[in-house]
């Protein structure tokens, strides 16, 4: 290696043959310090025949955005393009180089080192500022990369997951996992019964009848869309979301409890401060080693507190035993148990009155819960990563940018290869 040329693409890594280096300089561009390299594209026959009858016509210059090791100093490449005319077929043509696309004048090797900080958790502000390019820059690099490119209709994955998060305008959208695997299937703008079915009837049925399970929570109509769009399916509610709407109807009779009782007063304490307890697995509490609490002024231990507050009122007693006793059948896979606790005959809270109802009134899917491993809880580690998204970009305006940017940040080794294809492609 020793000429000015070699030297100065193999430090940008560039192999374009076509592209001869000439000169470096720094200049202004934007009234900002910038560093220029100068180089010139060569064209010595026509494109259009193929002909070395030429007329050379003078050069078209553009500054190409070039990725730069020090986001303060940008990098341009000033390209000289050869024009020539031919004299067999009378055509323009001018000469073009792997390093940019025709008409553009970022590289794609800014290109791609957009995609690859897209995939992090970073906003489009800063990706734009590291990359000396503009937000709409990033924003098209981006809604290039749209995931419906790499959508196909002859798979499912055996075992789904479905939920919903907030997102653009504070609107719910609907998502769809794969259980096992924990990769997106899809995200939809809306939340509407119609969409979701209009979805996943493009589908067809031969490769619905191949899902095995749906995992959801229990507010929706999803039960009744899942054993129509998945005939072969056992719909599963999610054991977080059961356990969840029992220690929500056990707070609710337990500060019903409360409220019943004098500010300040030891039943009124003891109801309130410790309400974490109550919640916390029987099995779990502390039994041995009693413990000064000041609220109460007493020495006590974990369960003496539990048993003194539920010695108070029995209903809330009733409540509290069956919000246990179903949680730990749930953990246990006890179907049996879990069955007759729901048909409890025990007087207990009106919202866990209703919550018992709902539960019968789902008797089956619930009981899959207990009997099936799946679970939603692959779920909440995707919406956790969505609300991160978001946060860092401040909220997003365009559905589609977010459905992409969620993709792009998924952990999906595959789908990043495929997009920094697209680009070493172009
Ligand atoms: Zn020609």
């Amino acid at each position: 290696m020793s000429s000015c040329n070699d030297c100065i693409k193999f430090s940008l890594n560039i192999k374009d043959p076509l592209l001869e280096f000439l000169d470096i300089s720094t200049g202004k561009y934007r009234n900002r310090e910038a560093k220029f390299y100068h180089a010139i594209v060569h064209l010595d026959h026509c494109l259009n025949c193929g002909s070395d009858n030429i007329v050379h016509n003078g050069h078209l210059y553009s500054n190409v955005r070039y990725p730069a090791l020090d986001a303060s100093l940008p990098v341009f490449i000033r390209i000289a393009k050869e024009r020539i005319i031919c004299r067999n077929c009378q055509t323009n043509s001018m000469a073009q180089t792997e390093l940019v696309d025709k008409y553009c004048c970022i590289s794609n090797a800014t290109k791609r080192k957009i995609i690859g900080s897209l995939t992090e958790d970073w906003s489009m502000k800063s990706i734009a500022r590291q990359t000396s390019t503009s937000t709409n820059t990033v924003q098209r690099v981006l809604e290039k990369y749209s995931p419906s490119s790499f959508e196909d209709t002859d798979w499912l994955p055996e075992y789904l997951a479905f939920d919903e998060f907030r997102g653009v305008g504070r609107q719910l959208h609907f998502i769809a996992i794969d259980g096992h695997t924990h990769k997106i299937v899809k995200v939809l703008p809306t939340r509407l019964k119609k969409d979701i079915i209009n979805y996943f009837k493009r589908f067809p049925i031969t490769v619905r009848n191949k899902v095995k399970t749906v995992t959801m929570d229990l507010n929706y109509y999803y039960d009744i869309m899942a054993k129509e769009l998945f005939p072969n399916a056992q719909v599963i509610l999610d054991r977080f979301h059961i356990v969840q709407m029992l220690n929500r109807s056990f707070n609710s009779c337990r500060i019903q409890e409360t409220k019943k009782h004098k500010k300040g007063s030891w039943e009124y304490n003891l109801l309130k401060y410790y309400w974490k307890l109550y919640l916390k697995p029987f099995d779990d509490l502390e039994k041995v080693k009693p413990c000064y609490q000041s609220r109460l002024k007493n020495t006590l231990t974990q369960e003496q507190i539990v048993a003194d507050g539920l010695s108070l009122n029995n209903e809330l007693e009733n409540t509290y035993n069956l919000m246990q006793d179903i949680s730990k059948a749930l953990k246990y896979r006890d179907t049996k148990k879990l069955r007759s606790l729901i048909q409890s005959k025990d007087h207990v809270g009106n919202m866990m009155h209703t919550t018992l109802n709902t539960f019968k009134r789902n008797l089956h899917d619930i009981l899959n819960a207990a009997k099936f491993d799946e679970s939603n809880g692959c779920l909440e580690g995707t919406n956790r990563k969505i609300k991160q998204i978001e946060r860092t970009a401040y909220g997003y305006a365009n559905f589609n940018h977010l459905v992409t940017r969620i993709k792009l940040e998924e952990k999906d080794a595959i789908i990043k290869e495929k997009a920094s294809d697209y680009y070493l492609a172009a």
